[in-house]
């Protein structure tokens, strides 16, 4: 039997945050003990998704859980994605984010309204999503963590000046 953990959740300042993480090649239950730490670890924060780098394993794999919303149409069972890619985006919004990684911050963020999704699960099976709603938004923000990218990056460059003030640090320029 595992025991689950609480591991500690890397912040914005962390050079792992902003390494392009790297593919899974083995899918396989070696995997059990980190999901299950970063599950515990998520729900412990609580937060409604991690990506793997948060935790500094540098993996693509992140796990969203909405399975709590009490709205039906944004509750969505527990994911795994490994190895996600956006296949398409669409649409506009722009809405209220924050991140583990970034205590104590919000902000609104543009990000495309509905998304597609291919990834691997659990079993190394691929499958594809499309999803609309906080699940789109829980994708691009995981997806962006596994390529180095942090919410903050997204923002206008007003509100990037005012973040660097308040925390005195440096935002990635989106090329
Ligand atoms: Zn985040």
């Amino acid at each position: 039997m595992t025991n689950m953990a609480i591991r500690a959740i890397r912040t914005y300042l962390d050079p792992v945050l902003r390494v392009k993480t790297g593919r899974v090649e083995k899918i396989d239950n070696s995997l059990d003990q980190l999901i299950q730490d970063m599950i515990e670890t998520m729900h412990a924060a609580p937060g409604v998704g991690l990506a793997a780098n948060q935790i500094g394993v540098s993996l693509q794999l992140a796990v969203i859980d909405l399975s709590s919303r009490e709205d039906d149409e944004q509750r969505h069972p527990l994911m795994v994605i490994i190895n996600p890619e956006i296949l398409s985006l669409e649409g506009t919004v722009v809405e209220e984010e924050g991140c583990l990684s970034i205590p104590d911050y919000a902000e609104k963020v543009k990000r495309a309204s509905k998304v597609r999704v291919r990834a691997q699960d659990l079993t190394g099976k691929s499958f594809e999503i499309t999803a609309e709603g906080l699940l789109a938004k829980a994708l691009q923000h995981e997806i962006d963590h596994l390529n180095g990218v942090l919410f903050i990056d997204r923002l206008s460059p007003l509100k990037k000046n005012i973040f660097k003030r308040r925390f005195k640090k440096l935002v990635v320029e989106q090329a």
